[in-house]
């Protein structure tokens, strides 16, 4: 089997570390990721500047660009292998509900996605700066396995998130549905020491609706959520609505 890590912490945060080593023990690996932190960049792609790749060592790279450029660069440039699946994290803290959407981390999964590569994405539910990786990493490697050896459905990629327990803590993982997060007070103004007004986003522990089965719910009861994402958008439950609107 042969994998390529990424992640949107960068490439020096323990998180890929442990994330691939743990892969090495199933696989081949070559880790293709951001040279700094890329957090909440998302899907962005780097069209307007040439992308520089370092080597580090043997099949480790580190790109100046997004996790999307990285799973492109390694696909089509820089590695010597076509991979049977990529691996983006491990996330230092929750991609729960509404952060897919700003996550670095998950769009890596969503761009090989795109390329037909079987992809997850992996985050341990943690506070910034602490964070045991071990018990995630073993995961990581059970469902690298199993993916690969059972397939994804088309256009399905997983979003995994792990609690920071210890592996003899951790409840099993269930298979979960997408949260919703409480967006609220989560912008900070203050004024600068020249007097002018800045804003901070982001900074507030922001709490989740109590959705049965959710990511949200598994997390908060121990368990590993496993959620099965994917690419088409479309809502199609409100498609006979809006075909009645009467637009021109
Ligand atoms: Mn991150």
């Amino acid at each position: 089997m042969k994998i390529l890590v990424t992640n949107d912490d960068g490439i020096h945060a323990p998180g890929i570390e442990a994330l691939a080593e743990a892969l090495r023990g199933v696989g081949e690996v070559a880790v293709v990721a951001p040279d700094r932190e890329r957090s909440a960049v998302s899907h962005a792609l780097t069209l307007h500047h040439p992308l520089r790749a370092e080597c580090l060592g043997p099949g480790r790279f580190a790109v100046d660009g997004t996790p999307t450029d990285c799973v492109n660069l390694g696909i089509h440039s820089l590695l010597d292998f076509h991979p049977d699946l990529v691996v983006s994290g491990i996330n230092r803290g929750a991609n729960l509900g509404d952060d897919v959407t700003y996550s670095g981390t998950v769009a890596a999964a969503m761009e090989a996605t795109l390329m037909g590569i079987p992809a997850f994405a992996i985050s341990l539910v943690c506070r910034e700066g602490h964070g045991d990786y071990g018990a995630a990493a073993a995961f990581a490697a059970r469902l690298a396995g199993t993916v690969v050896a059972r397939g994804l459905p088309a256009d399905t990629f997983l979003n995994v998130n792990v609690p920071d327990l210890r592996a003899d803590q951790l409840l099993p993982p269930l298979i979960t549905t997408q949260g919703k997060r409480r967006y609220e007070g989560t912008i900070v103004d203050k004024v600068d020491p020249r007097g002018r007004c800045y804003y901070w986003i982001g900074t507030a522990d922001l709490a989740f609706l109590d959705i049965q089965g959710s990511d949200s719910a598994a997390i908060s009861a121990g368990h590993i959520s496993v959620t099965p994402l994917h690419l088409d958008l479309t809502n199609r439950s409100s498609i006979d609505m809006l075909r009645k609107w009467e637009l021109c």
